[in-house]
């Protein structure tokens, strides 16, 4: 049988994605809370230099894949970029970023929301200007697929993105972040979000993701071109972008 990772555990590739599902259904209400209390504030800023590394345009038409309850989204548009299509295989998610959207003012136009499994996009070949996937990556079953369907969908000139947390570079600095994710993150978890366990497969799901270097490759591998990457806070995140000429 094919086996995959959840966490530290092995499970079958194919129960991956309803076990995801259940970890996001149980934290789609407090998911915005929780992720500033969690990083105290700081994902707000990896997620502006994300968005700045999209080089939003007017004219450009965003895929926000694993898109949430829709901070990159609202970022794009925020910043001057076109149509967005806002979507995450989880209608929970999906559906308090649509809240979220409406409260903003942001409908009308420019956004729009779909269901939509990042590892088989049903869009045209070549038919958006930039993919972006925040924190997403790392939660889809099979990476290699999601990273060939986003070069599949991006016209020539179009840009991939990925903002995902990574592997810390200062050897210390690792040492706290473990006690932080680890012993803290699940306890803020119980009381917050009334679920420990979720937060538990964040932080292992954090440890078993590929590191800088091997996600490169594997953008490499899927067809990308100029592909780089920098560290955010030492490496506890990584945008790693590549270009489809
Ligand atoms: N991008 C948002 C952000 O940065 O706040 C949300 C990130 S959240 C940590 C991860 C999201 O990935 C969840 O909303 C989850 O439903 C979604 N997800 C997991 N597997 C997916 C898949 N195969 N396809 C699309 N979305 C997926």
């Amino acid at each position: 049988m094919d086996m995959t990772d959840f966490g530290y555990q092995q499970v079958p590739s194919d129960e991956k994605q309803k076990l995801v599902r259940n970890v996001f259904e149980s934290v789609a209400k407090n998911y915005d809370i929780m992720n500033d209390v969690m990083s105290l504030g700081i994902h707000r800023l990896w997620k502006k230099i994300f968005v700045n590394e999209l080089y939003p345009r007017p004219h450009a038409k965003l895929l926000d894949l694993a898109g949430g309850t829709g901070d990159i989204s609202f970022q794009w548009l925020d910043r001057n970029g076109g149509p967005v299509l806002l979507t995450d295989i989880n209608k929970a998610m999906l559906s308090v970023g649509r809240d979220r959207a409406t409260n903003k003012g942001y409908f009308g136009g420019n956004i729009d929301f779909a269901c939509i499994n990042a590892e088989e996009i049903p869009l045209q070949d070549c038919s958006v200007d930039r993919v972006s996937i925040a924190f997403g990556l790392r939660n889809c079953t099979n990476k290699e697929k999601v990273l060939k369907e986003a070069y599949r969908v991006l016209r020539p000139g179009g840009r991939f993105c990925c903002l995902e947390f990574s592997k810390v570079q200062i050897p210390v600095f690792s040492k706290i972040y473990d006690e932080w994710s680890f012993k803290v993150l699940p306890q803020m978890g119980k009381f917050i979000a009334k679920d420990a366990e979720s937060y538990r497969y964040l932080a292992e799901s954090i440890r078993m993701f590929p590191d800088q270097e091997t996600l490169l490759q594997m953008m490499n591998n899927a067809g990308m071109q100029n592909t780089k990457y920098q560290n955010l806070s030492g490496g506890i995140a990584a945008i790693h972008s590549g270009w489809r000429f």
